[in-house]
This record gives C-alpha cells, structure tokens and sequence, in this order.
C-alpha cells in the first residue's frame, strides 16, 4: 500500500460522525445541515431522474450547468467566464482539489498551504509529490501576515491553496489579505487554487471577495465552487473549477481519469438552483446568521468563550479561555461519549504544531438540535 494512505486513520469528519452514530449524540461536528436542502431543487433532480438522460453526460459537465456557474458569478461577484473553455463540473469540490492539485504540482515543486487548512489540502499535495510550505495562522484573530508569507514563499513556490472564507475559522480575509497573497502569487509566477465552497455563506453585510478578480490573478487563479454547500445538500458532491482556458484544459486531463462526469439529475438540479433570485440567497445567510446567533448566545450564556464567526457553518469555542486544561481531541472525545454533543477538534487541520485549545461547532441546525447541544454543554460546565 502506498505509505501515505497506510498510516493515515479515517478523517477526523467520518470519525466523529460514526460516534455520533454510535452514542446517539447530537451531531454538532461535520459539517451538514439537518434539513433536506430547498424543495424546487429536490424536486427538479427528481424530474430530470425521471425524464431526462441518464446516461455519460459530457466530461466538462451539463452545458446548462456550467452556463449557470458563468451567469451565477457574473451575476453575485462580477466575474466573466466563458462557459465554454472555462468551467469544469466535478463531482463535488473535493475532486475538483484532487484534479487542481494533480495536474498543477509535479514532484518537488512546493506549494503553500495556510494552517488551520481543510483535511483534504495536504494528503493531495504529498500524493502529487508537492512539498508543503505552512503558513500559521494564529487565533483568537487568524489573520494573514506578510511576515508569514515571506517566510513560505520561495523561487521553487508552484502553487498556494487558499480557502476563503475558511473552515474551521469561521474567519473571511480581508480585500488587504488577499492582495498581499495575490502579490506573492504574481511576484513568483505562482498559481492560486482558490477554495471558495463558502462563498455564498459570509454574515454581517460582507460581500465575498472573489480573489480571481484581483489584478493579475486571472489567469493565475483556480476558482473552486461546490453545490452541495451552496444549497445545503452536502450528499449530492456536485462542484465545479472555474480557471483560464489554459489551466482549464490541463486540470481537465485530470479530471477525465478520476471521475470522468458527475451524475447528470443532479447537475440539472443544480443548474436551477443557482439561477435562484437574490432574495433566496440573502434569506439563506439571514437564516444562518440567525442559527450562528442562537447557539453562540446560548453557550456564551452557559460560560463558554465563543470565537466570532463571520462565515461558514461553524463557530468555534475556546478552551483555555472557557477554563478546560484539556487539549481540544481529549475533550471532543469526552464531550461525544459522556456529554452527547459531537464537535470537531480545531488540531485535525494542521500538519505540524498544532493550535490545542479550539473546538468547532457547526450550527447548521433546527433550533431544537441547537438547543439541545446548547443544554448539554450548559450541563457540562456546571460539572
Ligand atoms: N473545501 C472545504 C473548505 C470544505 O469545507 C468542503 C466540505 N465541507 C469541501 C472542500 C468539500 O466539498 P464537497 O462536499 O463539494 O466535495
Ligand atoms: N467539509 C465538511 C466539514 O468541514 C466535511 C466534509 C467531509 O466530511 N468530507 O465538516
């Protein structure tokens, strides 16, 4: 077996889910919601199940999704992309990293990677034969510094992974941050794959700031979508890339040999979600906004140090700060077996030194499941 894979357990989501499963705990871990998605959705992958072909669609995808991608980003960031030699289908955001990453990085090239990072960032990377660069960032603010980056940038630089806004942080960077990334990338004739599966779940009035747009990072920029998140149907895995013709036609070559297509019902369902109104998509953050509200009170009120979360489905709570000694994988253990809440520890997205003390909670629930958690860790700190 490949070493990689030989010493590597399952990941930290599938984990803490099967206790979930196992302990009955409410899931406050990886990250879904517990709601079937908008009905008009479902029921147009049913319809197109039914009456349309389910045979190979093409390998780039439904045409009538990925003109939907280019009029969905032309539409909510002012972006202009040509349907045709610029957007990819892939069967969720996930492959379309793998393929980005694959046909991007050639062994030895390095690649920076900014910590806390999504689990899936450096598995691909040393599978490619990359060689990782970290940049930490330090909570409780998790910003981006230009020290940080001197230091991971080099002459060998292939390629940096962003993922705004960032899971587990719950952190949106700055139009400042993503200029001094977008300098970096330009000034070491880099790549940028931009991890964007967030993009339509920023709070506050913050508009997403698509980093494909700064200057120079055009052609430069691999811009990664995924439907699963936008319509809270995380099961689906319907993602997209959206990169230059050039960048496009090289991660397409990747793509053909790791999944080919993607199931075509779902990419028709797909396809008329994202042509939604705007109303929808400001009633969706509104409603997360108000769940991120609901259980951040409700544990502030309990006596938990609770980190701001400014998009995704998460929250984090701070451990030394609430008082817990415990490093944050002990506690996540405890709290899923003795307390039945499952919730996720902040160290499983590092690669070396690891942050101990941050816990994520992702509030993408019914009031009545948060409320639920919300009880039981009131329970826990008053034992
Ligand atoms: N990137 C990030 C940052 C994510 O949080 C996730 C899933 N939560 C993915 C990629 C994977 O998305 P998909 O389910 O569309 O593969
Ligand atoms: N991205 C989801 C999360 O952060 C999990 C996805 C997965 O389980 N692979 O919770």
């Amino acid at each position: 077996m490949n070493p990689l894979y030989a010493q590597m357990p399952a990941t930290i989501f599938e984990k803490m889910s099967a206790l979930a499963r196992e302990t009955g705990a409410i899931n406050l871990g990886q990250g879904f919601p517990d709601s079937n998605g908008p009905e008009d959705v479902v029921a147009a992958a049913a319809r197109a199940l039914s009456e349309q072909s389910n045979q190979y669609p093409p390998m780039a995808g439904l045409p009538v999704l990925r003109q939907a991608i280019a009029d969905h980003y032309r539409v909510h960031q002012a972006i202009d992309l040509d349907w045709q030699s610029e957007v990819t289908v892939t069967s969720g955001a996930t492959e379309a990293l793998a393929a980005a990453i694959f046909a991007l990085v050639s062994p030895g090239d390095e690649v920076v990677l900014i910590q806390p990072m999504y689990d899936a960032y450096l598995p691909l990377v040393l599978r490619a034969g990359g060689v990782p660069k970290l940049v930490k960032l330090q909570p409780p603010e998790w910003r981006l510094t230009e020290a940080a980056l001197a230091a991971a940038f080099s002459p060998r630089t292939r390629l940096a992974i962003l993922n705004n806004p960032l899971n587990p942080t719950a952190t949106v960077f700055s139009r400042a941050e993503l200029e001094l990334l977008a300098h970096y990338i330009v000034a070491h004739d880099a790549l940028l794959i931009s991890d964007e599966v967030w993009e339509h779940i920023v709070f506050d009035g913050q508009a997403h700031i698509p980093v494909m747009a700064m200057p120079g990072m055009r052609d430069r920029t691999v811009k990664i979508g995924s439907g699963g998140k936008i319509f809270s149907l995380t099961g689906w895995k319907v993602g997209w890339m959206c990169a230059a013709p050039a960048l496009t036609h090289a991660i397409s070559r990747a793509h053909q040999f790791l999944t080919f297509t993607t199931p075509p019902n779902l990419q028709a369902a797909v396809a008329h979600g994202l042509g939604k109104n705007m109303d929808y998509f400001v009633t969706m953050r509104a409603e997360f906004a108000r769940a991120r509200d609901r259980l951040s009170a409700g544990l502030s009120a309990a006596g938990w140090a609770v980190l701001p979360s400014a998009g995704t489905y998460f929250l984090s709570i701070d451990l030394a700060s609430s008082g817990v000694t415990l490093p944050d994988d002990q506690f996540c253990e405890q709290l899923v077996r003795e307390a039945g809440v499952a919730a996720i520890p902040v160290s499983a997205f590092y690669a070396d030194d690891p942050v101990r003390s941050v816990v994520r909670l992702c509030f993408a629930k019914k009031d009545d499941t948060l409320d639920g958690a919300i009880e039981r860790l009131r329970a826990v700190r008053q034992r």
